[in-house]
């Protein structure tokens, strides 16, 4: 099967001609082909949504609306389509596919096309005077997105950008391009019209450079690697456009004393290998007061132990494959290296599971956790985004923030204790955008999402999205 890019309402082969190979990575098969596009597909797609823009900015906010809407129905109609792709296309279970990617898909659109119905500006009143701020969208935007929850990133992007009143060029990323193709199939389905959003596949370094550094592109919003979010920001910040960088992570997992241990347990296994660890928010480093180290190591493995790692179609897989072989290769090197600083492998490691016939090619890794690693090592610094996670003990609250703060990073953390009163200190004291106190990865919409540090700027979701995708005009009158 050959995906096509969406340019100007129609599915269209790159101009090169040439396609890139997608594999599965449960099977290590080639399955499909991508279209390797370059600066001239991104220069199309650019004049598409430039004309485009004229007339989705002058609909309603109600006609917008109702079109996000019919997309969302759309996916929702096909989400056993989607997720049959999405896990074909990226390892992960296709119960978390099912549960998880798709549905958020669906809720992205639903909930961008409502609060869009409810965004309003400000006026501000002085005696002889009244402000009022209109906000207009920017005109043609860039989405880039990342590999590990496909469709789910993708759409968090694009549907508060169009609902704002702007037309798209957008990236998935050429690890997962699947299901950002059949939403395109989708959009079209939905009476989208054309070049409101364009959809160019490719490499980073050709599509993701020339959406970048398109003059006619006003801003850009971006999730992956702090790498080439800093490379985005080198080029994009002399010309002054907008950015929002939803980068890297090494997210620290607080566990004092006086937690509910047998929830904390339960709670924190999954925060460490849903989605094989490749999710931003997972908690890679796990601190934990040392009067309970030993119980908590303990029953930690004896859970983690427990997860099924296995076809990803069947429906006992709790961790399906790693996304692809340089990302399982990267995962390995990580598992080598915290062995040869010091660290004691309690369970998983190197050794590669034998799943079934059709996945013997696959990229899989058991959940691995490692004892013995002080604070600061490289395997306690870098982003590895794979099942690996450390465990380390504390002695005093002071130590688990100096620990949680150590990292370049400052994405999210979760915090585990009935002490309330701690639980708003430790919160308070952690540099990350994002919290959780007994409980990871509850998402409400509204909320503002993103990290500080190196873990990126600017915040998406609720109204700080659709901020992001306007311009701020502030109109002064005098009034006597
Ligand atoms: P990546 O940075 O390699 O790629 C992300 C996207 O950027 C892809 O579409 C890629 O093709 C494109 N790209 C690559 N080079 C580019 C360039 N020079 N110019 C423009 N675009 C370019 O990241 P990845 O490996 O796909 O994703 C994993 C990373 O994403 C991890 O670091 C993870 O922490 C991060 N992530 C962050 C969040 C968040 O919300 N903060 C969420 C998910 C993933």
């Amino acid at each position: 099967m050959k995906l096509q890019n969406y340019i100007n309402g129609q599915l269209v082969e790159p101009i090169s001609q040439n396609y890139i190979d997608n594999v599965n990575p449960a099977t290590g098969e080639v399955y499909s082909y991508i279209p390797d596009s370059d600066e001239r597909d991104v220069e199309k797609a650019v004049q598409a949504a430039k004309n485009a823009f004229k007339l989705w900015s002058r609909k309603s906010a109600q006609e917008r609306s109702q079109i996000l809407l019919n997309i969302a129905d759309l996916i929702e109609k096909n989400l056993d389509r989607l997720a049959l792709a999405e896990t074909n296309d990226n390892g992960k279970p296709l119960k978390l596919s099912k549960k998880v990617d798709i549905p958020r898909a669906v809720e992205n659109f639903r909930f961008f096309a409502t609060a869009i119905l409810h965004f309003a500006s400000e006026s501000h009143h002085q005696p002889h005077f009244l402000n009022y701020t209109t906000r207009s969208p920017l005109g043609v935007v860039g989405c880039i997105s990342p590999w590990n929850l496909p469709l789910y990133l993708f759409t968090w992007k694009i549907a508060p950008a169009l609902a704002a009143g702007n037309c798209v060029v957008a990236k998935p990323s050429e690890v997962t391009p699947m299901t950002a193709y059949l939403l395109s199939e989708l959009c079209i389905q939905a009476g989208l019209p054309a070049g409101v959003l364009n959809v160019v596949h490719g490499y980073g370094n050709k599509v993701g450079s020339a959406i970048t550094a398109h003059s006619d592109i006003k801003a850009i919003s971006f999730t992956g690697g702090t790498k080439t979010g800093q490379e985005i920001a080198r080029v994009a910040a002399p010309m002054f456009k907008k950015l929002s960088l939803e980068l890297g992570g090494k997210n620290a997992t607080l566990v004092f004393a006086d937690c509910n241990l047998e929830r904390t347990i339960n709670e924190t296994v999954t925060a460490s290998f849903a989605n094989q660890g490749q999710i931003c928010l997972c908690g890679s480093r796990i601190f934990v007061e040392r009067s309970i180290y030993d119980v908590f190591v303990e029953k930690f493995v004896e859970r983690t132990k427990k997860l099924v790692v296995t076809d990803p179609l069947d429906e006992k897989a709790n961790l399906g494959a790693v996304v692809s072989k340089p990302h399982y290769e990267k995962i390995l090197s990580y598992i080598q290296l915290a062995e040869q600083e010091g660290g004691k492998i309690l369970c998983g490691g190197t050794t590669k599971p034998i799943v079934n016939e059709r996945c013997k090619k696959g990229y899989f890794v058991y959940p691995t956790i490692i004892i013995g690693l002080n604070a600061y090592c490289r395997t306690n610094q870098e982003e590895i985004f794979g099942p690996v996670v450390t465990i380390q003990p504390f002695d005093n609250e002071e130590e688990a923030i100096e620990y949680a703060n150590s990292t370049q990073y400052g994405l999210a953390g979760s915090i585990w204790t009935e002490n309330l009163t701690r639980a708003h200190r430790v919160a308070h004291a952690i540099e990350s955008g994002i919290l959780w106190v007994n409980c990871w990865l509850v998402r409400d919409l509204r909320t503002p999402f993103g990290g500080m540090k190196q873990s990126g700027i600017g915040r998406e979701g609720g109204w700080e999205a659709l901020r992001f995708f306007t311009e701020p005009k502030n109109i002064c009158i005098q009034l006597s």
